[in-house]
């Protein structure tokens, strides 16, 4: 037994993880179930490290050092729950499994508690940033005990992006956390996608610039405050060109998105646990309205717009508008997103540090970004911060393009345009901040028809009003 750590699943991503694994010096054990793709990883890429590969689960158990860390990679669901089963028996107390899979959080916190009954690690961990990401440097977050982390953990650090040197990559917490943090993840790219889709059409239907135009626009906005790698790759998808009809490459993609389902695992669990995550909620309603072709089709047919074509004077102070409501609507997403980890870390006492996530994320994953930086510092600052958009840097950059912001939602609104991230943000924000909510009539209504019970402002206690009778107040 040689081998440092082991990879078993070698589709794209176990692969590449596999191959930076070993060109970061380790000894790597590979298996997976049908032996071509292990002959083929070690025919193609086995000159670049130490890979010992094994036709049998057996064989390729007792190819590892103890304790054994055996990192799983196949498709989430009942193949990871397959390869558990067999791997199981195998192993030893201390050895530590990883789900490096897109597993569901409450199937990582199940497998978790199963293998801890057997004396057994079990490590579920997000990945992040696909193929690429596997073999260059991906974010990882990793669940599982403490203890696990200590042994894996360097081991990770080490084969994860690094950003000025620090790795993207870090304990998050026990059992489900790393993959809930991963979900979550990937909610907010849900958001921030939307929310780039929104400014693209904001800018198109606003200053009828084209898609080149606009990919301009985006490799301009990503020198500054916006800078991120999906601001990157918008403004060169812009400037494709289809090479069969030479039309703008995004003119001839048909216009439905589709979900993989972990937006609707996020917006679901922020459903459970009652947090407003209103941009990632609206990000995959948004997909799901694309993907609405029989309502689309009668909406068309129907539905007018009473709007003009937009007619907007100063082009530059529009695009900046756009820059600025974008900016503070990204905001919002991660403000939101940030409220769930800390909600569901309250839930499940996984006491998830905010400030080492947005650390992991600024490099490695889809939603790197210059901004998270600013995350960082603004939970460094207060490690119990209740609300990220109340971060003085936050509230300040929002502030300065808040006009702007309105500005933009206004227009969109009355030009027919559709920005339903855009303008959800801006709700939530005119919301989180209102000195008093409409929710006091919603409460009144719940106890005329339902005797709900209400809270006064002027003193303690629950009251009930008999509405039907003749309206005493009585203590509940
Ligand atoms: P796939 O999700 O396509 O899974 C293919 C792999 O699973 C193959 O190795 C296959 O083995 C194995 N497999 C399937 N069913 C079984 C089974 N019943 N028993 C044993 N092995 C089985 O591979 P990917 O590399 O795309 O993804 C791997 C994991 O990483 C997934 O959970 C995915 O969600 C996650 N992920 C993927 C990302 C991406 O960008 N693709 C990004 C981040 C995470 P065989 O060759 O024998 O069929």
């Amino acid at each position: 037994a040689r081998a440092q750590i082991g990879v078993t699943g070698l589709a794209v991503m176990g692969r590449n993880l596999a191959r930076n694994f070993a060109r970061h010096g380790y000894t790597v054990a590979v298996h997976n179930r049908s032996y071509a793709k292990t002959e083929s990883l070690i025919a193609e890429a086995g000159h670049e490290g130490d890979f010992v590969p094994s036709e049998s689960m057996a064989d390729f158990v007792a190819s590892l050092e103890r304790p054994r860390k055996v990192v799983i990679m196949v498709k989430a669901g009942g193949p990871t729950d397959a390869v558990i089963d067999e791997l199981v028996p195998l192993l030893e107390e201390g050895d530590i499994v990883v789900d490096a899979g897109n597993a569901h959080f409450p199937d990582t916190i199940r497998r978790e508690n199963a293998l801890r009954a057997q004396g057994l690690h079990f490590v579920g961990t997000g990945v992040s940033g696909g193929e690429e990401g596997a073999l260059n440097g991906p974010s990882i977050m990793p669940g599982g005990t403490r203890e696990s982390y200590e042994s894996l953990g360097p081991i990770l650090e080490d084969i994860s992006a690094k950003v000025d040197g620090v790795p993207c990559a870090t304990y998050v917490g026990p059992d489900g956390a790393g993959h809930f943090v991963k979900m979550v993840h990937n909610g907010i790219e849900y958001a921030d996608m939307q929310l780039i889709a929104e400014a693209y059409d904001l800018l198109r239907q606003g200053l009828g610039a084209s898609a080149r135009e606009i990919g301009e626009i985006f490799a301009q906005w990503n020198t500054g405050d916006l800078e991120s790698f999906l601001i990157e790759i918008t403004a060169d998808v812009l400037q494709h060109v289809d090479a069969e009809t030479g039309r703008a490459f995004v003119d001839i993609v048909l216009d439905q998105a589709e979900q993989k389902g972990t937006g609707r695992w996020t917006v679901q669990n922020g459903l459970d646990l009652g947090v407003p995550i209103t941009g990632i909620a609206e990000a995959t309603f948004a997909r799901a309205l694309s993907g609405s072709v029989p309502q689309r089709e009668a909406g068309r047919a129907a539905l007018p717009a009473h709007a003009q074509a937009w007619e907007v004077k100063d082009r530059d102070a529009f695009i900046e508008d756009v820059r600025l409501a974008l900016y503070a609507s990204k905001v919002v997403a991660y403000s939101q997103g940030f409220d769930q980890i800390a909600a569901a870390s309250l839930e499940n006492s996984w006491d998830i540090d905010r400030g080492a996530m947005a650390r992991i994320w600024r490099g490695g994953c889809i939603i790197r970004a210059r901004f998270l930086n600013r995350i960082t510092e603004a939970y460094e600052r207060d490690a119990n911060l209740p609300l990220l958009l109340a971060d003085p840097y936050f509230t300040d950059a929002v502030g300065n393009g808040l006009a702007a912001w309105r500005r933009i939602v206004a227009g969109a609104a009355q030009n027919g345009v559709p920005a339903p991230a855009f303008s959800s943000s801006l709700a939530y924000y005119d919301g989180v901040r209102a000195e008093r909510l409409p929710a006091a009539l919603v409460q009144a209504q719940r106890d005329f028809f339902g005797a709900h019970t209400y809270k006064r402002v002027d003193r303690d206690g629950t009251f009930h009003t008999q509405w039907s009778g003749d309206r005493t107040e009585v203590e509940a």
